[in-house]
Formats: structure tokens, sequence, C-alpha cells
């Protein structure tokens, strides 16, 4: 095991022992290959799946493989979309049996940190769908809920600015500006400390960077 295998475990495993007191089921996978292996337990044919937008869930090709293990898959960001059926989606996406998302932080005592701009994602994230999982690679964890929101200002919501083209300032300066324009994407700001009483939420964290 190489030193950087051995720091991602061992970090790994102490953030699932924290979100595990935080009465969420969670797992430490070492890989890309077995943490697919492992979401696609969750997922039958015929169930509707929910996406929530993430780089993660597109790097480890999840939706084309629910897709191809038989599941509706709810993706409000397929292309050709109308603004109507995006909203359609997002709608239906509450309501679905599996929800997939990632998390913009994950922090050592176990807190899931999330800044959403429309709020389907942090909303189906803890009431709605039958089940929630929540897959993030070892560059999501934080040393706590403040150092989470620094590291989604200072990289990931610049980074899917850039992603989404917007006009706002962090895509020229690469950090978060504060900005007040109507284009801003930062505009809920959640920190989930415990399983909410009637969503059922599994974590799976990889021992790999991914996303932003
Ligand atoms: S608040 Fe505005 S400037 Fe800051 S990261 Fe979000 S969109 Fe960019």
């Amino acid at each position: 095991m190489s030193i950087n295998e051995w720091h991602n475990e061992t970090l790994g495993q102490k953030v699932v022992e924290a979100l595990k007191k935080n009465n969420f089921d969670a797992i430490y996978l070492a890989n890309k290959e077995e943490a697919i292996d492992h979401v696609l337990k969750f997922i039958s044919p015929g169930m509707k799946v929910g996406i929530g937008g993430s780089i993660t869930l597109n790097e480890l090709e999840l939706p084309k493989k629910a897709q191809e293990k038989g599941a509706q898959v709810l993706n409000h960001n397929l292309p050709d979309l109308t603004p109507e059926e995006k909203m359609e989606i997002r709608r239906q996406q509450l309501l679905s049996d599996v929800f997939l998302c990632s998390a913009n932080g994950i922090t050592l005592d176990g807190y899931l940190v999330n800044i959403d701009a429309t709020g389907n994602r942090t909303g189906a994230m803890t009431f709605g769908p039958k089940k929630v999982i929540i897959v993030a690679g070892i560059n999501k964890i934080c040393k706590d809920a403040h150092s989470a929101l620094e590291r989604i200002q200072m990289k990931t919501a610049p980074k899917n600015n850039k992603r989404l083209n917007t006009p706002n300032p962090c895509t020229t300066t690469g950090i978060c500006m504060d900005c007040k324009g109507k284009t801003r994407i930062c505009n809920i700001y959640t920190i989930i400390k415990r399983k909410p009483v009637a969503t059922d939420i599994s974590i799976v964290l990889i021992g790999q960077p991914l996303g932003f």
C-alpha cells in the first residue's frame, strides 16, 4: 500500500465511523470500480433513479450504467431539454426510488455540507426519494463545516461557474467574490448533521479524487 493509499484509507475510515455515529449508512471503498458495483446493487430495472447534478456521478458513468440496468433515469442535465422539461424532471426527482448525487464537503465529524443553486439536489437529499446515495471522492473530506464552506468558495463553486459558463466574477478571479446578481449559483447552504428522520441515506466514500 502506498503512503497516499494509506492516508486515504485512514482518513476515509475515520469519516465513515463519524457518519455512522450520525446514523448514516456509510462505506469506504478504495477505488471507482468497487464503488460503481456497490451503487448498482441498489438499482433494479424499472426503478426511478434521480440524478443530482454531479461531476462525480458523470466520472463514474453512473447515470449511463443505471440506465443500462433498466432504470428510468431522471436527469435534468441531458442536452436539448427545454427549461420546462428540466423543471419537471427536477420535480420528479423528489419522488424517485433512488436519488444519486455527490456532496460538496464531508467533515471529519460526519457532516454533509452543500451549496446549491436551485435546491433540487439539497431538497432531495433530505426528503422525498425512498433512498439517497451520496457518492464522493476522498478530495471532499474537510476538517469541519467552516473549512468545507471555504473549500467550496475557493474551488468547487468557481469551477462549477466556469463549467456552466456563467458571467459571475469567480469565473475571472477563480475564487468566490460573493456576487449579488441573478446568475449567482450559490443560493442554498445546507449542513446535514445527522440522518433526516424519514430519509434513508447511504454514503459511498471513495479513496480517489473525484469531481470538484
Ligand atoms: S457567490 Fe457568486 S462569486 Fe461566489 S462562487 Fe457563487 S457564483 Fe461565484
